[in-house]
């Protein structure tokens, strides 16, 4: 239950004064529903007010404080604006607009008199004008007008004074808290206090310490929600999974390479885990064809061997499939009977899968999010493996362990390896296994980096490798986050183009668009080699595998975080030969961007990739923008991040650890309230019932 001292914080926006329908509706846009998201909607920069004594010493577009002199009032109608005509020290006509003005501005700008004014300088014609004035006052009260304000994301028909406004009000209702965070970390940071840091953070004065506060808060919410969720699953009792090594040992026998010292490691980690009895919560990092796959299939081995099930999802039906294919050629000769069930397996099919599963008599199921969805029962489901990138969230995961009676282990796959600090706010629950080596024999990629300018080029030769029978990629633009139609648009332009130089048979596509059957069909062609050219837009990133591609072509790298570009760039290099991947660039590309491509081309260690991109654009494409909602953050921004993660983990530490948690510190309720704030309250239910 929500602590109630929250309720005002939870109470709908519409309960602020001046809040109808309209404005309800408006806030929604913006994301704001309760008053919790007004005081939580922060100012975006803080914009500083220029005082000018003329206003020729002015800009268009600056906001200016300017002493003026009234000397006309043009009343409005319906139509037309109030115009209050107005000149300065100098004599320099200006206008002050005013719409719907019903009498407000002849009451504020009385005719003769002089006033201070403030608000951002426009130009109509050879006009200057201000729209509605932020700030009208006399000159003994000029300094009530703030020299900086705080500038809030608007949405349509949405003034920042209104918005402001509202927030002030909302501000009004912040309940009395006790601090919920180690007040000698507090106190050593010197923050202000909650309270004192949301007041100061929207404030006309950017502080910038208040809103490290604020962003503490969270990391904080965050580091106890998952310790605590890894303290309640160390509770739970899972099934410890003992067994011969019967079938591993097959498999191990059967391999056509020796399992790398990184893969041993983790398979070891991993198979002391499954043996005790807690559920095992663990991330395996390893760079794109370090060799999860062998791991994860060794994992699964060992809940087979015990009698249980193992189910592997995969993000995408081409991974899934692609995994399936991969297994089933693994566990040949083993009797270990591998189904795949994704959206396309339908009717009938399902149904007896379905029933196969509830009755054991499938082993091993890999596929989408369906493989976890409530119409599926499993026999005995005793490991979960989650070949992911970052799309498998907390809550999911901790949903997954409570699942069922006996909770499964977990085990959840990175393709793309993440810095330690961003590992520990999203896996923070987990213990890691990392396959920082690769199988031996793999010659590094050539990485080189083009203008687009020189596109009939590199068509050229990619015709030279087409000709000797190779096959390649050709990756087109990004469009927008999303905008998967438009990505399409882009590659089959693309498409029409490398077709009328190669030909029908020789150059296929893939985008994410296409009917799933219709994208298998094309993948497997492309790696029986009918197909040797592929278009395609990002839903190749992961994964796909196709040892015989030895280009990769990549339209406008600079678009593509470089995590993404490094994923990309791993489906080359997968076979015997010389791999290149060439990444195209715009013309003109800003330094920063000149800078990513560098590092790409520079090294092709995914995890120095990861810290670097870390430190050089704050990771937003790890963090940010392309996951759902869950787990991400309102307040703390990447740097925040960076700089904060480790002491809200030592926090999170001293109150479940050493000061009783949610039972037993002194700062218990506090801290309830703060993961209600930050919808991290998942945790608090399962601590109540642990
Ligand atoms: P990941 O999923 O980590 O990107 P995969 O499991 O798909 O990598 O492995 C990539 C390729 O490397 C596969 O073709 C696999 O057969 C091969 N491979 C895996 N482990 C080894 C090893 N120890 N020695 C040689 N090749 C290996
Ligand atoms: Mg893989």
């Amino acid at each position: 239950m929500r602590p109630e001292l929250l309720n005002p914080l939870f109470a709908p926006c519409d309960t602020i004064d001046g809040v109808g329908p309209r404005l309800k509706k408006q806030l929604a846009k913006l994301g704001i529903e309760r008053v919790l998201d007004l005081i939580y909607h922060l100012p975006v920069q803080h914009i500083p007010r220029i005082r000018v004594a003329r206003l020729a010493s002015a800009m268009v577009g600056q906001v200016i404080i300017a002493e003026v002199m009234v000397f006309q009032i043009d009343d409005g109608d319906g139509r037309r604006p109030t115009r209050v005509r107005v000149t300065d020290a100098a004599g320099r006509p200006a206008t002050l607009v005013y719409f719907h003005d019903r009498g407000y501005a002849r009451k504020i700008l009385p005719r003769g008199e002089t006033r201070i004014v403030s608000g951002r300088l426009e130009s109509y014609g050879d006009q200057l004008q201000i729209v509605h004035p932020d700030h009208v006052v006399t000159q003994q009260n000029s300094d009530e007008i703030p020299e900086r304000e705080p500038v809030y994301p608007l949405t349509e028909g949405l003034t920042n004074k209104r918005l402001g406004g509202l927030i002030a009000n909302a501000l009004e209702r912040i309940p009395d808290i006790d601090e919920w965070a180690d007040g000698n970390f507090i106190a050593s940071q010197q923050w202000p206090c909650w309270a004192n840091a949301l007041e100061k953070a929207h404030a006309a004065d950017n502080d910038a310490a208040a809103r490290t506060r604020l962003a503490y808060d969270e990391l904080l919410a965050n580091q106890v929600a998952l310790l605590a969720m890894r303290q309640a699953a160390r509770k739970r009792r899972g099934r410890a999974l003992k067994a011969d090594d019967r079938l591993i040992t097959q498999f191990r026998a059967k391999l056509p390479y020796r399992l790398t010292g990184a893969q041993e490691r983790s398979i070891a980690e991993i198979i002391g885990d499954l043996a005790a009895d807690a559920p095992m919560l663990r991330l395996l990092q390893g760079d794109v064809g370090s060799g999860k796959t062998a791991v994860a299939l060794a994992a699964m081995l060992r809940a087979v061997e015990a009698g249980g099930q193992a189910a592997m999802l995969a993000p995408t039906e081409l991974l899934a499939r692609q995994h399936h294919a991969t297994l089933t050629d693994m566990l040949t000769g083993l009797g270990v009977r591998c189904a795949i069930l994704t959206g396309r397996e339908k009717g009938a099919k399902r149904t007896a899968l379905y029933a196969e599963l509830a009755a054991g008599q499938i082993d091993i199921l890999v596929g989408t999010h369906a493989i976890f969805q409530d119409a599926v029962t499993y026999k005995d489901l005793a490991l979960a493996v989650i070949d992911e990138q970052h799309r498998f969230g907390v809550n999911q995961r901790m949903a997954l362990m409570s699942k069922a009676k006996v909770p499964p282990h977990v085990l959840v796959m990175t393709a793309t390896p993440i810095p330690r600090t961003l590992t520990l706010t999203q896996f923070g629950e987990m213990d890691e296994s990392r396959l920082d080596q690769m199988p031996p024999g793999r010659v590094p990629v050539e990485t080189r980096v083009i203008s687009q300018d020189r596109l009939s080029e590199i068509v050229e030769s990619a015709g030279r490798l087409l000709d000797s029978g190779g096959r390649a990629y050709w990756v087109c633009p990004l469009v927008e986050e999303g905008n998967g139609a438009g990505e399409q648009a882009a590659a089959e332009t693309r498409f029409a183009l490398l077709k009328k130089r190669f030909g029908d048979d020789v150059v296929g596509m893939v985008h994410g668009q296409m009917p799933g059957p219709e994208k298998d069909a094309v993948m497997a062609s492309f790696a029986a080699g009918d197909i040797r050219l592929l278009v395609a837009t990002t839903v190749i990133e992961v994964g796909v595998n196709v040892p015989e591609a030895t280009l990769m072509i990549i339209e406008q790298a600079e678009r593509f975080g470089l995590a993404q570009l490094h994923q990309l760039r791993g489906r080359v290099g997968r076979g015997e030969g010389k791999s290149v991947c060439l990444l195209l660039r715009a013309p003109e590309i800003s330094e920063t961007a000149r800078d990513r491509l560098k590092l790409i081309r520079g090294t092709n260690d995914g995890f120095e990739i990861a810290e670097k991109d870390l430190a050089l654009r704050g990771g937003g494409e790890l963090l940010g923008t392309r996951q759902s909602g869950e787990g991400s953050y309102r307040v703390a921004r990447p740097d925040d991040i960076m700089h904060l993660a480790d002491s809200a983990r030592a926090d999170a530490k001293l109150f479940l650890e050493h000061e009783g948690g949610f039972q037993a510190s002194p700062r218990r309720d506090a801290m309830r309230a703060l993961l209600y704030m930050f919808e991290r309250d998942t945790a608090v239910p399962l601590l109540q019932s642990g």
